[in-house]
Order: C-alpha cells, then structure tokens, then sequence
C-alpha cells in the first residue's frame, strides 16, 4: 500500500506493476493535488551529488520510456544557469567537471550561444552561462493523470478522498493502515505523502527530518515560441520557463521559514517580476493569469530519504525531495519498486539516501539547489 497519491505515489505503483505487483494508493485528496501540480516542470541530472546524478541519468531514460508507454509530454529542451559573479563562475566550472566525469554533458558557454538558446535575453549584467542539454520538461498534469487511468485499468486501485490516519504494527512488523475509509491491509507500506509523512511517523515515535519550506510561483499568458530551455539566474535563485502550452512559469527565492500553510507574498512578486524583466523586457508586458504556493518537502541534506526504515519490516519512505520529486519520480519509483520486491537497489547511490544516514551522520553535499 502507498500513502500519497502524487508524482511519487504514482510512479512507485507505475514500476511495481511492472514487477508484476498490484498497490493500492491511498489519496487524501485527488492524485496531484499536493506539490505534483504546483512544480515547475524541471528535470536535469547537472547536480553536483553522484546520488543526485545517478538518480536523475536513469530518471531521465525513464522519462523518454514514460513518454512512448503513457503519452506524456516530455522534451529534453536543457537547462541554462545565468552567471552574473565571478566565485559562481568559478564554482560552476567545477561542477560541470564533476558533471562531465560523471557523464553529464554541461558545459560552460559564452554570451552569443547564450543569445543563440534565447535570442530575446539581454546579456549585459552577465559573464557566461552554463548549458545543460540533457535536461528538459515534462507535464505533471499528464504524468499524473495517464498513469493513473494506466494503473486503475491493469487493476491496481487509486482510493481517493482517503486519509491515512494511522500504521499499524505488531512485533516490529507492518499490519497494514488505519484511513478514513477503514483499515486495509500490507505487508509493505509505503509513506508517499511528502511533509505529512512526518506527521504520520510521528505516531510511531520516529522523527524525520524533513521541513515545509514555502515556495511561491506565477504563470503569464501564453505566448509564440521563445525559448526551449529553462532559465535560472543563480545569483538570484529565481527561474523561468516557457511551457509546451507557450505560458511563462516563473519561480524566485525569497527568505521563508518553514511553515505548513505558505501565503501570498507580494515580496515575491516584486523579486521575480524584477528579476525576469531585467532580461527580458518584454515580459512587462504579459499578463500574470495565475499565482500559487507550495512547498519543498525539504531535509537537511536536500536529498531525499528513500528506502526501508531500519528495525520496522515493511515500513518504507519516499520523502523529502527537496525541490527534486517531479523529476526524479520515475526512477525513484524504480528503486522503491526493487526495495520492496528485491529486498536491494539497482542503482547503488540510493543506498547513500535511506534514514539512517542522519543518524549515523553520513549527509550527502548538493551546491545546485535554487527556487
Ligand atoms: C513552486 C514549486 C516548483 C517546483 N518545481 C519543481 C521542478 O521544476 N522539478 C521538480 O522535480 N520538482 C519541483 N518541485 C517539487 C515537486 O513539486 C515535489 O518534489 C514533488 O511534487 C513531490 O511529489 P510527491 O508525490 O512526493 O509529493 P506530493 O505531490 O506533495 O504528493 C503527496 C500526496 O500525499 C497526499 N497525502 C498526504 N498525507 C496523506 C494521508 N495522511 N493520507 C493520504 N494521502 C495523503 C497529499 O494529498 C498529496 O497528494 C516544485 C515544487 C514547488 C512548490
């Protein structure tokens, strides 16, 4: 059984079905409802992690294999990271290093190919740009709703509108979920349910360290083709990209503290309207259709906790994405799929990324994270 009906719920039920295991997912809400249809499309393995970059190659094999299977809107249009300073210069030189030897082909490049990935950007506060052309995009509104019609017709079951209230355990092993429509039964559960997977572990007097942070986005109207790749200005930790749909989805840092309900900010708006009418002044013209909040279900590493807990068979987490879920679904599906019917990963970094690397004090460095 899964807890938590969003990209990861899904995908983890996608790949055990490939192994021939039927899940029932249990949605508080409706499939997508928590971050899933609040993310901004993002997928890219130009980390700085060898777990992060093993995760994301494989995610993004998956994600062509996802388009063929389901029909899901997947292209891989790149990323570029505008760099304005010296030290993130210097600094990213290195990542993309760590990049290239990992097989990740970023590379740092100047101002015309700049203009030429985006021909409308003004370049004059920048230095050079790094350009990742394995990275791309994909619908999570598509994601969500062909793999769900996909599971429900090979006979896996969606419950939606039912909580789980409660896990049950007897002698260190899993019984099975007390929800709101009555217990069901497992031998392996699977807590999906992004930040409220503290709150239900919290019953069983296991701490995890994961925290709500808010995050805040707004959609333009849509417009003619401008740009294939999506655009992040570190300096600012702020992003834009254009979706296959022609809209500007546009993301921007601004200082939160980790909170379970995030609110409006006008503060965000002021940052991110700055930010991107700077390069593109243009922008000041289009038309805000849309704005929302969500949050980076986010542990202190900004890695994710997938895998079993230590000492409770059948008990397993996939939490904690940090920004990544959207992303990394299909291959964390994958992996979460070889836990519980192998008893081991295939991908052998995700061996680095269970729970007791907290506790054994073993966290893993990632330097890309923005948003
Ligand atoms: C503004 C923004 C931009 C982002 N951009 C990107 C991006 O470009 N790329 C990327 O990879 N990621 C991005 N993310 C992060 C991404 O959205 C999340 O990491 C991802 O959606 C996590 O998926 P999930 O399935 O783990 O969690 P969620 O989608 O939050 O799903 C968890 C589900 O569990 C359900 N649930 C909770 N408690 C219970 C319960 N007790 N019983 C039953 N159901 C329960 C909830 O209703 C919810 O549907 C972004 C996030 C935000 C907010």
């Amino acid at each position: 059984m899964i807890i938590g009906g969003g990209s990861t719920g899904l995908m983890i039920s996608y790949y055990l079905l490939k192994k021939g295991v039927k899940s029932v997912i249990a949605e508080r809400k409706y499939p997508g409802s928590g971050n899933t249809y609040k993310c901004a499309t993002g997928i890219r393995a130009s980390f700085t992690s060898r777990e992060h970059i093993a995760l994301m190659k494989r995610a993004i094999e998956l994600w062509s294999e996802l388009k063929d299977e389901l029909g899901v809107f997947y292209e891989r249009s790149g990323y570029l990271w505008l760099l304005s300073r010296e030290e993130d210069l210097r600094a990213f030189k290195t990542y993309v290093s760590f990049q290239n030897e990992h097989g990740v082909p970023t590379k740092v490049i100047d101002l015309s190919e700049v203009k030429r990935l985006a021909p409308t950007i003004v370049t004059k506060d920048l230095l050079a740009a790094v350009h990742d052309p394995l990275a791309g995009k994909a619908s999570p509104f598509d994601l969500v709703l062909q793999s769900w019609r996909f599971l429900v017709e090979k006979g896996c079951k969606v419950l939606m509108g039912v909580e789980a209230k409660k896990i049950l355990m007897s002698g260190g092993k899993v019984l099975g979920v007390e929800t709101s429509a009555g217990f069901i039964e497992s031998r392996a559960v699977v807590l999906a349910a992004a930040y409220d997977t503290v709150k239900m572990l919290k019953s069983l007097n296991i701490s995890v360290p994961i925290e709500p942070v808010p995050k805040h986005a707004f959609i333009t109207e849509a417009y003619r083709d401008l740009f294939k790749p999506l655009i992040i200005d570190w300096s600012t930790s702020s992003y834009v990209v254009q979706t296959h749909h022609g809209n500007f989805l546009v993301g921007s840092e601004i200082p939160e503290k980790p909170g379970d309900k995030p609110l409006s900010r006008l503060e965000f708006l002021r940052k991110a309207s700055k930010v991107w009418t700077k390069y593109f002044p243009w922008m000041k013209e289009a038309y805000l259709l849309r704005y929302w909040t969500g949050y980076y279900d986010t542990t202190p590493d900004h890695h994710p906790i997938i895998g079993p807990l230590d000492g409770l068979e059948g008990l397993y987490v996939a939490a904690g994405f940090s920004g990544h879920g959207f992303m990394m679904s299909p291959s964390v599906g994958e992996v979460m799929a070889d836990w519980i019917t192998e008893g081991r990963p295939k991908i052998l970094e995700a061996l680095n990324l269970s729970m007791s690397r907290f506790r054994e004090g073993r966290l893993v460095k990632e330097a890309a994270v923005f948003g």
